[in-house]
């Protein structure tokens, strides 16, 4: 049986935001720390392995691409590992037909059979957009036909969308469409970000380093709440986990979506040419097919067999893992609910993803536990420490 009796400070869940405020309290304070993690493994949904099978190294939780414009971010994920040059793309198979994804000047032109340049494309897709006469969009839908025009809605969106999200995309927020660019240029990076990659040695390598320091000990397959009896008075503990489970859901459930990921190994060099590609057809059951190897072209992998993994999205059930929160206006008023008993809870940080039920990229979940460590971890210890100077 764990206990946490001789730790000061106490993290649950050791996925980004667990690793970085392990970091920063063991370094910067000099203090021991526990971090407790249900799962079987460390990392969180950034987790990678190398697939016994084939040595092909896959992201156990969906392919997890690096980015951010953040120096600080980059910084500190720069001392634990180094990038390959990656920049990701994805393409999208519409009626037997590959297209780009974020939707550009090569998809406009191959779409509609047209040559466009890109000082034509604008009023282009203006002219589509604005047929529907979506001036005030109120929905996803009519967020997207004004932004793309119908057709390109009906190809490319309508369905990934239905298929993502169980929900009438008249009923989803128009925001979830704002995160993809158009784009009227043949630019086809899947992101805008300054910095990109792939860890060269994989995610598991980042982990392995971050919790070699002698002063964080990470304990899996333990789950927090069965160790919470024994936290000291005096425990400062940071809790990453569903904020719901926190207060035994006593408002309820905060909903989510889950995934679930079918592997195949087929024997061959290259399936899909590409590391991700988009299944925006309403026939096709799964959303998207990850293709591994894609993700780092500086490794030599066995030109045998290759590993796929096909993407199908669903409600979460409570037992399910969360990924993605809906947050549908009963979610977001069930969240602020729990955000004020949390804000209630002394020496408690809620954080990540999970604690405070946004989606977070990773260099997101980085930056916010940096800024969480010198808001509400340092001045509390700086404090502690003055006290006891001072007896
Ligand atoms: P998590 O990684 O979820 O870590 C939380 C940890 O807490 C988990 O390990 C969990 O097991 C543990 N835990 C929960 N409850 C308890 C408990 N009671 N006791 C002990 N442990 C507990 N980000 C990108 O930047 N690029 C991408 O391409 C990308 N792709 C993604 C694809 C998918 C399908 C998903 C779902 C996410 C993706 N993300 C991506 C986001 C990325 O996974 C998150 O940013 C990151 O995981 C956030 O870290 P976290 O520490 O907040 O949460
Ligand atoms: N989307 C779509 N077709 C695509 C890709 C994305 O309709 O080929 C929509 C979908 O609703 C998705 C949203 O755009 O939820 C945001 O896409 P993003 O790639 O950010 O989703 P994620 O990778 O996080 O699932």
């Amino acid at each position: 049986m764990i206990s946490a009796q001789d730790y000061r400070y106490v993290i649950a869940g050791s996925g980004f935001f667990g690793a970085v405020m392990a970091e920063r309290i063991a370094n910067v304070l000099g203090e021991p720390v526990l971090v407790l993690e249900k799962r079987d493994h460390f990392g969180g949904n950034s987790f990678s392995e190398q697939d016994p099978a084939t040595g092909i190294e896959y992201h156990r939780y969906g392919t997890h691409l690096f980015h951010t414009s953040q120096a600080d971010v980059w910084a500190w994920i720069n001392r634990f590992t180094a990038f390959n040059n990656y920049r990701h793309r994805v393409l999208t198979r519409h009626a037997g037909r590959m297209y780009t994804m974020p939707i550009n000047l090569m998809t406009l032109n191959n779409f509609f059979g047209v040559d466009l340049k890109p000082s034509e494309a604008a009023a282009f897709i203006a002219e589509r957009a604005g047929r529907d006469g979506f001036t005030n969009p109120a929905n996803f839908e009519e967020k997207a036909v004004s932004l793309i025009g119908r057709e390109l809605y009906d190809a490319f969106i309508r369905h990934y969308t239905a298929k993502q999200w169980e929900t009438d995309p008249k009923l989803l927020p128009a925001e979830t469409i704002s995160r993809l660019p158009v784009r009227a240029s043949y630019n086809d990076f899947y992101f805008n970000d300054i910095y990109e990659g792939l860890p060269l040695d994989g995610y598991h390598a980042i982990f392995d380093r971050v919790f070699a320091d002698r002063r964080i000990k990470v304990v899996c397959n333990c789950d927090f709440f069965d160790v919470r009896d024994t936290l000291r008075p005096d425990a400062q503990l940071i809790y990453t986990g569903p904020i719901d489970r926190y207060f035994d859901y006593k408002l309820g459930s905060l909903g989510w979506r889950t995934l679930d990921f079918e592997i195949e190994r087929p024997e061959m060099e290259d399936y899909q040419g590409a590391s991700v590609v988009n299944y925006p057809d309403a026939d096709v059951r799964f959303t998207r097919i990850h293709e591994f190897r894609h993700l780092h072209p500086e490794r030599r992998y066995t030109p045998e067999r290759t590993l796929i993994m096909r993407e199908y999205s669903r409600f979460a059930a409570r037992e399910d893992e969360p990924y993605y929160p809906i947050n549908t206006p009963a979610d977001k008023n069930l969240y602020d609910q729990y955000a004020a008993l949390a804000a209630r809870e002394s020496n408690v940080v809620f954080g990540g993803r999970l604690g405070t039920y946004r989606y977070l990229d990773m260099h997101q979940a980085i930056g916010a536990a940096l800024k969480s460590f010198e808001r509400d971890v340092l001045p509390r210890a700086k404090g502690q420490m003055a006290e006891a100077a001072a007896a």
